[in-house]
């Protein structure tokens, strides 16, 4: 195939094969927030590039390399959604959904956008589960998202395979010593940065704690700790925070280097990350960011949120061998039927079926073709019962029902009593 007519590097079609995964992933996290209170939100993909860098901020990695933005025909700056909270943010305060401290519980599922290099678990187009929620700031609600997490990993049967990491980064006057102490210790240690630590200890020097680079590494062992430098107020939200988790007994480590990698964090911020993966080891991503709303234009906003990233999570899913049986199978019954007559009639009791059991998968077979040609197609469908409707069964108004997988005789049902039968032989979900 010519290259113009390929999928873009790191954009992927998620195949048959692989959907029903997916939707069985998306609608196990859509009930969970459906049963904690939070109501779905959507934003469009595309939002002025402005958006994302007074949100994101200029000097992360996101706005500085990772951004798809182009030109709209009339000359206006467009960036393809790199991630939900900035678009999230926007609309609730469009719309004046958080004034006069009104709380919202909001999630949201769709595609994000990043240059990034392609890899496993890492892509350009991906997709995330997001939530944020405003106006609670106390730790019960930070808390809330993290004990809800972990539901969500018991459910998909992960909890064994995924660790979470805490940390807190404090108010921003904290964050502002602890910054102070971290650029005085690192700047006389300047040699043996490598270069973007250099770079970033000039433009945003919390993300200097993130290195992958082991001699910066080596210097951040003495370096000052921001749990020394929390305030009183800080330290008390991130002690109610960890008593939460305790309670319920979900186990943490506080890593003090975890800063996360937009600058709009404070207080809470935590990882749930996997060894299950390689490189690409963090499934779930969040954390405080109470200055943010006041900073995109609005009154001061207390929210928290994270992100989960569907790719790592599916994927996960599969490596441990833990996608369920039933997904397996697409088809329950398989309806065929030889001659035009018979045909007609098969049309019309389908439809019979669907009325009385809304839930069944019901597969009606199409293209005519010989007894022996839609038989194999009925066994390929992965259906459990053939139902066969030719001149004989019209007549005496039946059709003949045959297990395909295992044992039991053909038998011959009436009509009338088609549904009732399959009722108590097929298990609806
Ligand atoms: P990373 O350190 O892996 O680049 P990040 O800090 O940039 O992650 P966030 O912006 O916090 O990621 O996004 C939340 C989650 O979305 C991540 O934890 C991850 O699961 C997922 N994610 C982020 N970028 C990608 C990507 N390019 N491809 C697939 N999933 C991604
Ligand atoms: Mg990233």
């Amino acid at each position: 195939m010519s290259k113009s007519l390929q999928a873009i590097r790191g954009m992927n079609d998620i195949l048959p094969e692989q959907t029903p995964l997916w939707r069985y992933f998306e609608g196990t996290v859509a009930r969970l927030l459906d049963n904690y209170g939070y109501r779905q939100i959507r934003m469009p993909i595309v939002e002025f590039t402005e958006l994302f860098k007074r949100s994101i901020g200029e000097v992360t990695d996101i706005v500085e390399k990772e951004m798809y933005t182009f030109d709209d025909r009339n000359g206006d700056s467009l960036t393809l959604r790199p991630e939900g909270t900035a678009a999230c943010v926007r609309a609730v305060l469009e719309h004046g959904i958080t004034g006069g401290g009104q709380v919202q519980k909001l999630w949201y599922i769709g595609p994000m956008f990043r240059h990034e290099r392609p890899q496993k678990g890492r892509y350009r187009q991906f997709h995330q589960i997001g939530l944020e929620v405003f106006n609670l700031e106390g730790p019960d609600i930070d808390a809330e998202l993290i004990v809800m997490t972990w539901r969500l990993w018991g459910e998909l049967g992960l909890r064994d395979a995924v660790k979470l990491e805490l940390n807190s980064l404090g108010t921003s006057e904290s964050r502002g010593r602890y910054r102070e102490a971290l650029v005085e210790f690192l700047s006389a240690h300047l040699d043996k940065l490598d270069e973007d630590s250099q770079r970033r200890l000039k433009t945003n020097p919390l993300r200097v704690l993130d290195t992958k680079n082991a001699e910066t590494q080596a210097v951040l062992v003495d370096a000052p700790k921001m749990a020394d430098y929390l305030d009183d107020e800080s330290r008390a939200h991130f002690e109610g925070l960890k008593a939460r988790l305790d309670a319920v007994g979900i186990p943490y480590v506080i890593n003090p280097k975890l800063v996360r990698g937009l600058d709009y964090y404070s207080k809470t911020v935590f990882e749930w990350v996997t060894d299950k993966l390689g490189a690409q080891g963090t499934v779930c991503a969040g954390g405080r960011y109470d200055g943010l709303v006041e900073q995109m234009g609005g009154k001061p906003t207390p929210g928290v949120g994270f992100a989960m990233g569907i790719e790592r999570l599916v994927l996960m899913l599969e490596a441990l061998d833990k996608v369920p049986e039933e997904l397996s199978r697409q088809v329950d019954v398989y309806l065929c039927a030889f001659g035009e007559a018979a045909e007609l009639a098969a049309l019309a009791l389908s439809e019979r079926i669907r009325d009385q059991l809304p839930n069944l998968r019901l597969q009606i077979n199409a293209g005519a073709g010989s007894f022996k040609s839609q038989f194999k197609k009925a066994d390929k469908s992965g259906a459990l019962y053939a139902l066969i409707l030719g001149d004989d069964e019209l007549a005496q108004q039946v059709v003949g029902f045959k297990p395909l997988r295992g044992q039991g005789e053909q038998q011959s049902i009436a009509w009338d009593a088609l549904a009732a039968h399959l009722a108590t032989c097929v298990v609806q979900g």
